[in-house]
């Protein structure tokens, strides 16, 4: 379990859904074409769903046709952190909110320019927040 020093298990547990516990702090995954965000198009940035910390923007979010919001680069250098994962007879590259750990979802070379990078992020993972214009 990635450690983390905002909250204890305790009080994410207590914070948070059932569902987002599991994905977000047990490294789950929801099921395809089932999130909130998959298909969502307005203009703003998606937050960590468990500390706030705005992690993508929707100017990078692309259709991967996965069933999953899909990103081609995090807000900054700063906001995702990158981690190999070995799980589940596979080597991927995990996608975790740097400020908290909370797992948000994988990271592979098969996205669009101008990075080819596609962060596969779990919609339980993200809060959505609309740009104030
Ligand atoms: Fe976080």
């Amino acid at each position: 379990m990635t450690v983390d020093n905002t909250r204890t298990d305790a009080q994410w547990r207590a914070e948070l859904s059932p569902e987002q516990y599991r994905i977000l702090r047990e490294h789950g995954t929801e099921p395809a074409f089932t999130g909130e965000y998959w298909d969502h198009h307005e203009v703003g940035e998606y937050c960590c769903a468990a500390c706030g910390e705005p992690l993508f923007s929707s100017r990078t979010k692309f259709d991967s046709g996965t069933g999953w919001p899909s990103f081609y680069q995090a807000l900054n250098a700063d906001a995702v952190a990158e981690k190999t994962d070995s799980t589940h007879g596979m080597v991927r590259v995990e996608a975790l909110c740097r400020r908290c750990g909370s797992h948000l979802g994988h990271v592979f070379p098969d996205g669009p320019a101008p990075t080819g990078m596609r962060y596969c992020i779990n919609s339980a993972s993200l809060r959505f927040q609309k740009n104030q214009d």
